[in-house]
């Protein structure tokens, strides 16, 4: 693994060669959901292709007051595990050379951003978007994979790369989960042991709502309320959002209708944890 931790280093790297290259973004504290994503970046790049894995965590896209200072950083064992899966490229830029001190020009996405984690995370998206077009155009990926788990993440980057004519291939990857259900996250580690044994209350109430549907349940508000109360059980939970969405525009459904959305957020203490899944 070749390892670049200047822009201007990785972008000479890039302009060097022809190799088609595929992208995964990460914030690092690296885990088996990250590396579905790099496996399934070397699928797509070949043997011949190039994988790169970028570490940056990105201050713009924490709210303030959240937990960007202790947010896990766990370098050493990053690049180990980069180096264990054959990725060719780890781009870990510093800080003062993404955001200049007096930045001024941003990437705002205007109509999905305001939905589900959008609403409880004012700027969040807009941060996100700004550091992949940065990342973008450091790294000239021909490709870049992002995780369902974070859906609504997923379609805006694939919302910005057609709107600003990024010619990258955006490709989504399938929840890698806990055998117990439990979406893998770098937040999981926050959790305490009681937070921990009561997060799988997420995922067991979205089956359920899957199962509903498919005995002819349409009330999204039936649905929403199943998953509500679920996951009200649970003592140490405390429901963010539960919405039913159109996954293609994420508009609020009254009726379950073909690529139906749910999508929950539930914080566990101070730990906010996301999942989603198609109806
Ligand atoms: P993060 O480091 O949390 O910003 O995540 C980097 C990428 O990994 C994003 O595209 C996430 O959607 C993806 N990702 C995170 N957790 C999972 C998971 N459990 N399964 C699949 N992809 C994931």
């Amino acid at each position: 693994v070749r390892i670049f931790s200047s822009v201007s280093a990785a972008n000479n790297h890039v302009h060097s060669g022809t190799k088609h290259r595929v992208l995964v973004p990460t914030m690092g504290a690296l885990h088996k959901g990250h590396i579905s994503l790099v496996r399934l970046a070397r699928e797509n790049a070949g043997g011949n292709g190039e994988v790169a894995v970028s570490i940056f965590v990105n201050p713009l896209q924490f709210e303030p007051g959240s937990d960007f200072d202790k947010y896990p950083r766990t370098e050493s064992a990053d690049e180990e595990l980069c180096r264990e899966e054959g990725v060719d490229v780890l781009f870990r830029p510093k800080e003062n050379e993404i955001y200049a001190v007096n930045r001024s020009v941003f990437v705002e996405e205007t109509a999905l951003s305001n939905r589900l984690c959008g609403k409880s995370r004012p700027g969040h998206f807009r941060g996100v978007c700004t550091v992949v077009a940065k990342l973008f155009h450091i790294l000239a990926p021909h490709a870049a994979v992002f995780g369902e788990k974070d859906f609504q993440q997923l379609a805006i980057i694939r919302r910005m790369a057609r709107d600003l004519n990024f010619p990258i291939e955006i490709i989504g990857a399938p929840t890698v989960r806990e055998a117990d259900g439990l979406a893998l996250s770098s937040r999981n580690q926050y959790l305490d042991t009681e937070e921990r044994a009561q997060a799988p209350i997420l995922r067991a109430a979205l089956l359920k709502a899957s199962e509903q549907g498919r005995s002819g349940e349409l009330s999204s508000a039936k649905i929403v309320e199943q998953v509500r109360t679920t996951i009200s059980n649970a003592s140490r939970a405390r429901i963010d959002y539960v919405e039913l969405v159109s996954a293609d525009d994420f508009q609020p459904r009254k009726k379950v209708e073909r690529n139906s959305l749910l999508a929950v957020a539930v914080f566990f203490g101070k730990t906010r944890l996301i999942d989603n899944i198609l109806l």
